[in-house]
């Protein structure tokens, strides 16, 4: 069912159109087998970025599309409605974009910035570690500088993990420690083909299975010291606010994802028959989508709201916070209530509303578990 969406422009509305039917073409269709055979689509990327879905919330200038946030969440939500593994990479890839384009000097966004929002170069974020999580400021992976002015490198050693679109991206924005503390950490936006870059084999997910996640490992990977985004010791605000962006490209997904089941539980339940009459029209069923339509109703208005900040230049920290935790605790409830709703063949591969609950589960975790989203709206309560 298309939601009917308020937007703030009639070139907003003709993207959002563009969107659906590029979604109905080129994610549907092929969205269950890929997830089912863990294969990732190729050539799918290049094709987003050459209808300018890869670049939208970025400038103009850069070959982006200048769209407001509030705008470029809505087309997450539509890709997510779709096929989250794709919305993911997508949100992922435009987290990738950010330190580069909020960071990066005149030359490097000229040089870089083009050729991502095209979607030519595919972005990756890579802050996690097997031991450093949510206490991302524990990252050990360590990059010592070689040489002074132009032509001296950085050396990269260590292991980084959870990587999205991992040896599949073209770069990679890594976040490595070049001194101590969590002002000793620094970004650098590192080619895939760099020697000494080696990437693991895909996790055995219980979802988003199109996509792969890997880990990275770094033996003396030389990195041109020019790949370094902002100061060094930048690396942790840096890292933080793009999150604050991408967590809301999270909420987004999510709900796109909560839409989807709530529409299928609705045809369902208009359909099938149990004591005499429709299932819609039993009460207690009727309630629980009702709730389910509710939920999906008020993870949108979260998400929006912190957008609308962010596009007026507000603070949007903490709104994107409660959006990711409303959005996606919305997203688990939602989808499970699916299931339920379908009876015994919700629980089959023979509908999609599983997959949905499967991929669900992960928006709660990744981008900042919703404890971690918790711990700062409760900071931002105290002070
Ligand atoms: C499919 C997938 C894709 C991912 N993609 C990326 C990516 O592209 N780039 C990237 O950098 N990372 C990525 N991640 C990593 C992801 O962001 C982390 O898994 C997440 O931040 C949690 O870290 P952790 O797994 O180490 O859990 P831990 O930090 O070990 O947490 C374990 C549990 O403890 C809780 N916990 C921890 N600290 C606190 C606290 N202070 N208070 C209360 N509870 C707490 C957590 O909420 C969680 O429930 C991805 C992960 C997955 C699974």
């Amino acid at each position: 069912m298309a939601v009917d969406r308020l937007l703030p422009s009639d070139e907003a509305y003709e993207l959002l159109e563009m969107t659906r039917s590029v979604a109905d073409k080129l994610l549907e269709p092929i969205a269950a087998e890929h997830e089912r055979n863990h294969t990732y689509p190729e050539g799918l990327f290049a094709q987003l970025g050459e209808v300018g879905l890869l670049g939208l919330p970025y400038p103009e200038e850069f070959g982006g599309g200048d769209q407001p946030y509030e705008v470029y969440l809505q087309v997450l939500e539509e890709l997510g409605a779709r096929w989250a593994a794709v919305a993911v990479a997508t949100s992922v890839h435009g987290l990738s974009c950010f330190p580069l384009a909020t960071a990066g000097t005149d030359e490097q966004k000229a040089e870089w910035l083009p050729g991502m929002l095209a979607g030519e170069q595919i972005g990756a974020y890579s802050l996690s570690e097997p031991q450093a999580g949510s206490d991302a400021a524990a990252l050990r992976c360590r990059a010592e500088r070689e040489g002074d002015g132009p032509g001296s490198v950085f050396v990269v050693n260590g292991t980084k993990s959870w990587i999205t679109h991992g040896g599949i991206a073209d770069v990679y924005n890594t976040f490595v420690r070049t001194g101590e503390g969590s002002r000793g950490i620094s970004c650098l936006l590192i080619p895939r083909e760099t020697e000494g870059l080696h990437f693991g084999k895909p996790e055995d997910k219980m979802g988003l299975n199109g996509v792969p996640t890997t880990t990275a490992s770094y033996e003396g990977a030389r990195v041109d010291a020019d790949r370094l985004l902002g100061a060094e010791g930048d690396g942790l605000r840096i890292a933080f606010s793009a999150l604050d962006s991408g967590r809301l490209g999270i909420a987004a997904v999510a709900t796109g994802i909560a839409q989807r089941a709530l529409d299928d539980a609705v045809t369902y339940a208009r359909e099938r028959e149990a004591f005499g009459k429709t299932i819609i029209g039993h009460q207690g069923l009727g309630f629980l989508l009702a709730d389910m339509a509710a939920a999906v109703a008020s993870a949108r208005a979260s998400y929006l709201d912190a957008a609308r900040r962010k596009d007026a230049g507000r603070p949007y920290s903490r709104e994107a916070s409660i959006a990711k935790l409303t959005a996606t605790d919305a997203a688990m409830k939602v989808t499970t209530d699916a299931v339920q709703v379908l009876g015994g063949v919700g629980y089959t591969r023979e509908f999609p509303v599983e997959r949905y609950m499967r991929e669900a589960k992960i928006t709660q975790i990744f981008e900042g578990t919703n404890q971690i989203q918790r711990l700062v709206i409760a900071r931002s309560l105290a002070g």
